[in-house]
C-alpha cells in the first residue's frame, strides 16, 4: 500500500499541540491551501494561511466542501464546527513547512534540487524525461517552487520513489534556509543567475549567496562558473562539483553550438575528449537548459553516448492550459502537459472556473501514475470527476476502460486514440466545455485538432496567470480591507470578456464594472455571479438591468428619476451607484446638484446607494498631483454630505490603477483597477512587478523579392531603394492595426528581429521589410509582446496603450492560457 497517511493525532503531536481534542478519527493524505482545489475532502488537512486574503475566511466554504481537518491560528472555530478537528498553532505557514520537512525526513532517497533565475521548471521537467526510465521519480508539480509550493511538492514523496526532483524559488533574502530544510537535497543544480529583478536583494552577490544556501549539504553540485564569478571556488557548496561553461574551462567545456534545422548540434570537451550531442531545440534558452541537463547526466555517471541518445529525445514542455473556441459552440481546454492526478485536479478546477457552458465533458487517457495501483488511481479519479461535477467522460486507453464501472457518470470508452478518431463523427459535442487531457503517448493533440476551430492568421494570446499576477501585485499595495472593483469594460480592455471575468471571480475580486448593459448581460449568461456595475445604463436597457441583477451608475437627475420611475412599486433597496464629478467634467453630480439629489434619494425606498464614487483625471501624472489632491478633497466633501443626507453609509471609491500606488491615501473603501490588470500603468516607476498579459501575433502569408524600381502596396508608397525582400502578413486596419503604423512607423518582430512596416496598411494585410532576415512563409510575426510592448506601439503612433488594446477587433481570435 502506497498511500501516505498520518493520523491527525500524529500531526498534532508533531506540531507540539498540547490542547488538541480529537473530534473524529482522521487519516490525512492531502495538504490543502486552497479550499477550491480538493481531491478527497475527508482525508485533507486545510491550512488557513494568511495571504492576500486570510485563509480563515474560507474555512466555512472548505467545511461545506466536506473538509473536516484544519490548521488554524485563530481560536474559536471548534465551537462553530464541533464535528471537525482543529490544530491551533501560532503560525500556520510554519506548521505546513514543519509537516513537509518531517515527511521528507522519513525517506532516504536521492533528491535533486534546482534553483536559479530562469529555466528551473524546464530543467526539472527535462530531467524527469531523461531519468524516469531508471528511477521512480517524484517531482514538483508545474512550477511549484515557492514557500508554499515546495512543502506541497515534497509531500508527494511515497515509499516507492527513488528520486526526487524539486525546484526552489525565492524572492528575498532569508527565504532559502526554509526551503533547504524541507527539500534536504543530495544533489544541487544552479541553472543561472539573471541580472534583472534583484528586487528583494541588495546586490546580485547577495542573491547568489542566498540561493546557494539550498545546496549547503549536497554531495554533488552542478553549476556554471560563468554565474558564480564573485564566489571564491572554495566557498562553493558540495562535497563534489561538476561545472559547465561556454566561456571558460570546466568539466564540460562547450566548444561550439551549431544550429541545424531548428536543432542544435553541440560539441564539448569532457575528460580531455571531444563529445557531442544533438538537442532538438534551436533557441538560446533551450540550449542552455539542455546543456545543464547534459552536465547533470554526465555528473550522475552516464556515458557521453548514453547522454546523447537521451537528449535527442527531449520534448518541449508546455505547462499552460489553453482555452480555445471549439466546434459546435464548444470551448476546448487543452492540457497536453502532465498526466498525473494533481494536474488533473488543477485542470478540472480551471474547467469549473471557466464555467461558460453548463455541460462539462472530460476526455481523459490512462494516467501513468507511479506509486498507486490502478484501482486506487481510478477510484480517486472517479471521485474527483464526481466532486467537480463533470457531466460526461470519454475515457481512452485500456487501463481506464478496464475500470469503467467505477465511474458514476455518463461515460464512453475507447481502446486508443485511433479508435476515438475513427468514431469521432458518431459522437456529439455541442455547447459544452471540453477538457482534453492525455498522457503524451496518447497524442491527444490529434483530438484537440478535431475539436478546435481553425484559427487563421492573427491571434491574441491572453496569459490568465499574468493577469492574476497583476491583480495580486495591486492587492499587495492595498491597505487592509480595501475592496477591489475590476474594470472589464470594452471586452476587458480588448482581452476577452467572460474568460477574464471568470478568472477575476475565481480570485475573489469584490466587484466588476462594465460600460454597457450588454456587456453585463454577457457576463451573467456566462455564469458570473459577482455584483456588476454598469456605467452607462441607457433607459431602454433598464428592464435587462433588473432581469440580470446589474447595478446602474446614476450620474444625473434625469437618469436617476427615470430609473426610480421604472422600478416597480414593490421594489425596495435596488443597489445603485452615484457618480460624483470632482473635476473630470464628464459624468456625475456636482455640489449644486445636492439639494435636488438628496430629497429624491430620500423620498424613495426603491433604491439604495451602495457606493458613491468619482474618477481621477490625471492620477498617473506628478504634474497634476495638486489637482488630484483637490479631486480627492472635493470627493470626500461631497460624499460626506451625501452620507449625512442619506443617514447611511456606502462604499467610497475614487482610485483607478495609477492612483493605487501614486496616491495610496485615495484608496478609501475600494479601488477600481483597469489597465493595471492588463499589465500597464504609466504612473508606476518600477514596472518590473507587472506581467505582460496579451501577445498579438500573426504569420507570413507570402514572401516577395522586389527590385529598386518596384513599389509596394496601395498608393505606391512603399519602396526599397536597394531592392530586398518583403513579407505579406495577415493583419490590417480592420484587425485594429491602425493605418498610422504604415510607411515605416510601425515595427514587428520576425524570428526575433525587428522588421519595419513598408508601404501603407491595407484592410486585412500589410507588408514588412524582411530583407536579410531569413523569413519564410508560415513564420510567426509578433505585433506586440513583452519585448515589443503595447507601450512601444502607443508611442509610435502617439496614443496610449488603452487605445491600442481596445482597438484589436473582435475578429482576431483570442486564445487563453492558464498554468
Ligand atoms: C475605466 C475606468 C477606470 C479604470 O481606469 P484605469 O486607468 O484603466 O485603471 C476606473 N474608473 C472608471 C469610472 C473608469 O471608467
Amino acid at each position: 500500500m502506497s498511500e501516505i497517511n498520518y493520523t491527525i493525532q500524529q500531526l498534532a503531536e508533531l506540531l507540539n499541540i498540547k490542547s488538541f481534542e480529537l473530534k473524529y478519527p482522521a487519516l490525512i493524505n492531502s495538504l490543502l491551501i486552497d479550499s477550491r482545489v480538493v481531491i478527497s475532502p475527508e482525508t485533507s488537512l486545510f491550512f488557513a494561511l494568511s495571504a492576500a486574503r486570510d485563509g480563515h475566511e474560507f474555512l466555512a466554504e472548505a467545511y461545506a466542501n466536506g473538509i473536516k481537518n484544519f490548521v488554524v491560528s485563530k481560536a474559536g472555530y471548534q465551537e462553530k464546527f464541533p464535528e471537525a478537528n482543529f490544530l491551533l498553532v501560532d503560525d500556520v505557514h510554519a506548521a505546513l513547512q514543519l509537516i513537509a520537512a518531517n515527511h521528507r525526513n522519513a525517506f532516504d532517497l536521492e533528491v535533486i534540487a534546482i534553483t536559479g533565475s530562469n529555466g528551473k521548471t524546464i530543467v526539472k521537467e527535462w530531467l524527469y524525461q531523461l531519468l524516469s526510465s531508471d528511477f521512480q521519480v517524484v517531482r514538483s508539480p508545474k512550477s511549484f517552487n515557492s514557500q508554499l509550493g515546495v512543502p506541497l511538492s515534497v509531500w508527494q514523496i511515497h515509499q516507492e520513489h527513488t528520486l526526487g526532483i524539486f525546484e526552489a524559488g525565492i524572492s528575498k533574502n532569508g527565504e532559502m534556509q526554509q526551503l533547504a530544510e524541507i527539500i534536504q537535497p543530495t544533489i544541487g543544480i544552479l541553472t543561472n543567475i539573471g541580472e534583472a529583478h534583484a528586487e528583494g536583494f541588495t546586490s546580485p552577490e547577495e542573491k547568489l549567496k542566498e540561493k546557494l544556501k539550498l545546496f549547503k549539504d549536497v554531495k554533488l553540485f552542478i553549476y556554471s562558473p560563468d554565474y558564480t564569478v564573485n564566489i571564491p571556488a572554495d566557498e562553493l557548496p558540495g562535497e563534489q562539483q561538476f561545472s559547465w561553461s561556454t566561456k571558460t574551462e570546466a568539466d564540460l567545456s562547450i566548444l561550439f553550438v551549431e544550429p541545424i534545422n531548428g536543432k542544435s548540434y553541440i560539441k564539448a570537451l569532457y575528460k580531455g575528449e571531444e563529445i557531442e550531442c544533438l538537442l532538438p531545440f534551436g533557441d538560446g534558452a533551450s540550449v542552455e537548459n539542455g546543456i545543464i541537463c547534459w552536465a547533470c547526466l554526465l555528473a550522475l555517471g552516464y556515458t557521453p553516448e548514453q547522454a546523447d541518445i537521451r537528449l535527442e529525445h527531449l520534448t518541449a514542455v508546455n505547462m499552460r492550459l489553453e482555452l480555445k473556441n471549439g466546434i459546435n459552440q464548444c470551448s476546448i481546454i487543452d492540457d497536453s502537459y502532465s498526466a498525473d492526478i494533481s494536474s488533473l485536479a488543477i485542470a478540472l478546477d480551471f474547467l469549473n472556473q471557466q464555467n461558460q457552458h453548463p455541460l462539462k465533458t472530460v476526455i481523459l487517457s490512462d494516467l501513468p501514475e507511479t506509486g498507486k495501483t490502478d484501482v486506487e488511481l481510478y477510484t480517486e479519479i472517479a471521485a474527483l470527476l464526481k466532486q467537480k461535477q463533470v457531466n460526461r467522460l470519454v475515457g481512452i486507453g485500456s487501463h481506464i476502460s478496464a475500470f469503467a464501472s467505477l465511474f458514476d457518470l455518463p461515460a464512453v470508452f475507447y481502446e486508443n486514440t485511433e479508435e476515438f478518431i475513427q468514431k469521432f463523427a458518431e459522437i456529439t459535442f455541442n455547447s459544452e466545455t471540453i477538457l482534453v487531457k492525455g498522457a503524451r503517448r496518447f497524442e491527444f493533440e490529434r483530438i484537440s485538432k478535431l475539436l478546435t476551430q481553425k484559427v487563421h492568421g492573427t491571434v491574441m494570446e491572453i496569459d490568465l496567470n499574468a493577469l492574476a499576477s497583476n491583480l495580486k501585485f495591486y492587492k499587495a499595495k492595498l491597505a487592509p480591507g480595501v475592496k477591489v472593483m475590476a474594470m472589464v469594460k470594452a471586452f476587458s480592455y480588448g482581452s476577452g470578456s467572460f474568460e477574464i471575468a471568470n478568472l477575476l471571480q475565481y480570485h475573489k475580486v469584490d466587484y466588476l464594472a462594465v460600460a454597457y448593459t450588454d456587456e453585463g448581460i454577457a457576463l451573467r449568461k456566462a455564469g458570473i455571479t459577482l455584483p456588476i456595475m454598469v456605467m452607462s445604463p441607457e433607459p431602454f436597457a433598464f428592464e435587462a438591468i433588473l432581469k440580470y441583477k446589474l447595478e446602474p451608475e446614476l450620474y444625473n437627475l434625469d437618469i436617476l428619476k427615470a430609473f426610480v420611475a421604472f422600478l416597480p412599486e414593490t421594489q425596495t433597496a435596488y443597489p445603485v451607484h452615484i457618480k460624483i464629478d470632482t473635476g473630470m467634467h464628464r459624468l456625475g453630480f456636482e455640489e449644486p446638484d445636492l439639494p435636488a439629489l438628496l430629497p429624491l434619494l430620500n423620498q424613495t425606498k426603491k433604491i439604495k446607494v451602495v457606493s458613491a464614487f468619482s474618477h481621477l483625471a490625471a492620477s498617473e501624472d506628478p504634474q497634476h498631483d495638486e489637482f488630484t489632491g483637490y479631486q480627492l478633497e472635493t470627493y470626500l466633501h461631497l460624499s460626506g454630505a451625501l452620507r449625512k443626507g442619506l443617514g447611511y453609509g456606502f462604499i467610497q471609491h475614487i482610485s483607478n490603477t495609477s492612483a493605487i500606488t501614486r496616491h495610496p491615501e485615495a484608496q478609501l473603501d475600494m479601488v477600481r483597477i483597469g489597465i493595471g490588470l492588463y499589465g500597464f500603468d504609466s504612473g508606476l516607476a518600477d514596472k518590473s512587478g507587472l506581467c505582460t498579459v496579451a501577445v498579438l501575433k500573426t504569420t507570413i502569408t507570402q514572401i516577395k523579392t522586389v527590385g529598386p524600381k518596384d513599389t509596394i502596396g496601395y498608393g505606391r508608397w512603399g519602396v526599397l531603394p536597394d531592392g530586398g525582400t518583403t513579407a505579406t502578413i495577415k493583419i490590417g486596419y480592420a484587425d485594429g492595426y491602425r493605418r498610422s503604423f504604415g510607411n515605416g512607423v510601425g515595427k514587428m518582430l520576425v524570428n526575433g528581429k525587428f522588421a519595419p512596416v513598408i508601404g501603407t496598411i491595407a484592410m486585412d494585410m500589410c507588408m514588412l521589410d524582411v530583407t536579410g532576415l531569413d523569413a519564410k512563409i508560415g513564420d510567426e510575426v509578433i505585433i506586440f509582446n513583452n519585448e515589443l510592448t503595447v507601450d512601444d506601439l502607443a508611442k509610435q503612433i502617439n496614443t496610449i496603450p488603452y487605445e491600442i488594446l481596445t482597438n484589436i477587433s473582435q475578429r482576431v481570435k483570442r486564445i487563453y492560457f492558464y498554468e
